[in-house]
């Protein structure tokens, strides 16, 4: 026994809990009608997870719960529980291969609110495991194996393709449809998936391309930076020793000329300072002044001293005179008579100053005529004899007139004055000479002195001159030590924007061979080269350089990632289709197998139920007619419909053919009631014939029967619950003659159903 129990609680009339135990090939369900026996069918349906509620004879998922009677409340959930058996059995094998319990239970239950639960084995399921797990114990879902009330003769009235769905269903080819569906919409996901990868890949493709652009320039520019790494390395290397050689050069160029110049300059300061004191001449000169002026001084006093003699001379001269004179009147007195008289020297002098004048006049002929001459001279002499004459009549005679001692006296007072005066003279010589010599010693001074300063000013020339071709050659240095300056300065600044442009690395080259011979003008090619790079790498351009490489890289490995998953997916796509195209060709042949197995027992319950005739199924195609729309115009230029029928999908299906024993009519719409319900009980039958499932339920299939058909039909039954349980609800005597367990179903007034075990009497009482 496969099906072990049903139990429903608020299902539909089943207010309250019922059980019933299949423990019996065939069990029977009887009771009055609408006592609630169809309700444990579709009480079956619905724990089978039956989503049509038409089927149940329901609208909403409410129907489905019991809505109340006479003395019991209306339910909130309709619940209905169905036990299987899962041990192991023939050749060890178990109803539901995917579950080692022993027992399996599915459970359904709808709430008010239109929520379904569904359970295995107590754990909550989705509806899809229910029915992969009943297709696994061939338990189909289209239903073949429950037959409802009035579905008698279901299997001949439905269309080829429901039919062929059943017989599918029958055969246990559902597990394998699923399998295909569930391949063909992997397929369709796949496809799907695929398309979405392409497209992902197309759309990145151009930013692959734009970013692959940039990233050659980036390399590009890469090399750039190595080759302009190693020329900058180059060429600071041998800046740095050109400059090096350059200020080492300036340096030592400079030591000579500074050294010179310095010693020049200290000479120039001692030149210049003896010129400085040279000015001494000034001095001297004064000095000789000064000792000219003494000298001058000296001699004056000198020549007043003389001049003092001189008078002394004279007085002593004009006293001997007088000593003469008196002397000499004495004895002319005595001897003569002219008087001898006194006269002033001064008035004599005057008149011998007139007299010397006129002859100075006479001989240098100041006189206009020789007249003038004479009456100058004539006037001379009258002044002459007037003052003598003037002198006798004044004068008178003296008795101490001729008296010397006075003059003598005074002679020698005089004479003591003159020697005084040549003492005086004589010193005022000596301090003479003494000054004289001073004076001609500061004479020879000057004269050494102006003779040195031409010398010292020669030398402030020569050293000047010298100086000026030391600066000379100093501001040359200069300009030299400018321009390295400058070298050195751009020097700095290229190793600092190098630093910048390239790296660190272009400004450790001290690994770098220095060309000992280079040149400036090779140098300078060299920058030249240099710039010529640095203008390269900055077409190139740098910035964000990682953020593109990182972007690059992270692109190409999403478009290598989409190309693996789009191989994945081609390789799975390949598999899918190998798979389906392998599942179709394999449901095929079990199709058509399964349909001639059938057809073989369907012959031999129809010839059985019906005492000969034929039977059979046959496999029908029929292309869908599609009307669709060509390219094709006609003559008038207008669209033409064509029906392509190559191009419309196959319909598989299956139709019945029946041929009864005596009557030449065939086909099924010439069948009655009971002839329809027997040819389709016995399609049914060999169907399950074929693959049993583990229960068959039949709603009064026997209801149309006629006693003798009814008893045929009991011997099927009893055939079938061989291979498969079956419940049956009947009203025909018959058939509940043939089953182990009957059951009642009753209602009363109580507006709910009650289930009861009951023997057959019982049952058959029920019936009538
Ligand atoms: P027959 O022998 O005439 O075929 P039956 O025994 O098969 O009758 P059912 O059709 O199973 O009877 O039961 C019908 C009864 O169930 C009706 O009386 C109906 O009122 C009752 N019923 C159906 N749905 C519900 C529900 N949701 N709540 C209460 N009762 C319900």
């Amino acid at each position: 026994m496969r099906l072990k129990s049903l139990h429903i609680h608020g299902f539909k009339s089943f207010a309250k809990k019922a059980d019933l135990s299949f423990t019996t090939p065939i069990t029977s369900v009887v009771g009055p009608n609408g006592s609630g026996k169809s309700n444990v069918v579709e009480a079956m349906r619905f724990v089978l997870g039956e989503q049509s509620l038409k089927s149940m004879r329901g609208k909403k998922g409410e129907d489905m719960i019991f809505n109340g009677g006479k003395d019991i409340s209306r339910s909130n959930r309709a619940a209905v529980k169905v036990v299987f058996d899962n041990s192991p059995q023939e050749e060890d094998k178990r109803l539901f291969g995917t579950h080692s319990f022993d027992e399996v239970v599915v459970e359904r239950a709808v709430n008010r609110d239109g929520t379904n639960e569904y359970l295995i084995n107590g754990s909550a399921v989705r509806l899809k495991d229910i029915t992969e797990l009943l297709a696994e114990a061939n338990i189909g879902s289209s239903g073949h194996h429950i037959i409802s009330q009035g579905e008698a003769d279901r299997l001949l009235s439905s269309s080829n393709k429901e039919r062929k769905e059943m017989i599918e269903d029958a055969l246990g080819l559902k597990v394998y449809q699923y399998k295909k569906e569930e391949s063909e919409k992997r397929l369709d996901k796949t496809k799907e998936h695929m398309k979405e990868v392409e497209s992902l890949r197309r759309e990145l493709a151009p930013h692959i391309r734009f970013l692959k652009k940039q990233v050659e320039k980036i390399e590009k520019a890469k090399e750039v930076r190595t080759e302009l790494t190693s020329l900058y390395k180059e060429f600071f290397a041998n800046e740095k020793h050109l400059l090096a050689v350059e200020e080492k050069d300036i340096k030592a160029g400079r030591v000579e000329p500074e050294k010179e110049y310095k010693e020049l300059q200290d000479k120039l300061k001692t030149t210049k300072e003896l010129l400085a004191h040279n000015d001494g001449t000034t001095k001297l000169t004064e000095g000789l002044f000064v000792l000219e002026g003494k000298l001058r001084d000296a001699r004056n006093t000198k020549d007043g001293y003389s001049r003092e003699i001189g008078r002394f001379e004279g007085e002593i001269s004009y006293i001997e005179r007088s000593i003469e004179k008196k002397k000499m009147l004495a004895a002319q007195e005595a001897e003569a008579e002219s008087p001898d008289i006194q006269v002033s020297l001064k008035e004599v002098e005057s008149l011998i100053k007139k007299i010397r004048t006129v002859l100075n006049d006479i001989s240098v002929g100041n006189y206009a005529s020789f007249d003038e001459a004479k009456k100058a001279s004539k006037d001379l002499v009258v002044e002459c004899e007037s003052y003598v004459s003037a002198q006798k009549t004044t004068q008178k005679k003296d008795d101490g007139r001729f008296d010397t001692s006075d003059e003598v006296a005074e002679l020698g007072k005089i004479k003591e004055s003159i020697k005084e005066v040549e003492g005086k003279i004589e010193d005022a010589s000596k301090y003479e000479q003494q000054i004289l010599k001073e004076y001609e010693n500061a004479k020879q001074n000057i004269e050494a002195e102006k003779e040195k300063n031409v010398e010292a000013e020669k030398e402030l020339l020569k050293i000047m001159s010298r100086q000026h071709e030391l600066t000379a050659e100093l501001d040359k240095l200069q300009v030299r030590e400018d321009a390295y300056k400058q070298q050195k300065d751009f020097y700095e600044r290229e190793m600092m924007e190098a630093g910048v442009l390239v790296g660190v690395h272009a400004i450790r080259f001290d690994d770098v061979q220095i060309d000992v011979n280079i040149d400036r003008r090779t140098q300078q090619e060299k920058l030249h080269t240099v710039e010529k790079f640095k203008i390269r790498l900055e077409e190139l351009g740098g910035a964000g350089d990682e953020a593109v490489l990182k972007e690059f890289t992270e692109t190409e490995e999403r478009d290598l990632f989409l190309l693996k998953e789009l191989e994945d997916l081609t390789k799975s796509l390949a598999d899918l289709e190998v798979l389906i195209t392998e599942v179709t060709a394999q449901l095929k042949t079990m199709f058509d197998e399964g349909v001639s197995k059938i057809n073989k027992e369907f012959s031999t319950f129809f010839k059985q139920m019906f005492g000969g005739g034929e039977a059979k199924l046959v496999i029908t195609e029929e292309r869908k007619k599609k009307r669709k729309l060509t390219d094709i115009e006609d003559e008038d230029g207008e669209m033409e419909s064509s029906d392509d029928e190559n191009d419309s999908p196959v319909e598989i299906g299956i139709d019945v053919y029946v041929s009864l024993p005596h009557k030449k009519l065939k086909g099924l719409s010439m069948l009655s009631g009971g002839e329809r319900a027997l040819t389709s009980i016995a399609l049914l039958f060999a169907m399950s014939q074929v693959n049993p499932p583990p229960f068959i339920i039949l709603d009064e299939t026997d209801a149309a029967l006629d006693e003798a058909n009814s008893r045929r039909y009991g011997d099927m039954i009893e055939l079938l619950s061989h291979h498969s349980q079956l419940i049956l609800v009947t009203h025909n005597r018959e058939t509940m003659s043939r089953a182990g367990v009957l059951y009642g179903v009753t209602m009363g007034n109580t507006g709910h159903s009650q289930l009861l075990s009951i023997g057959f009497d019982e049952a058959a009482a029920v019936a009538k």
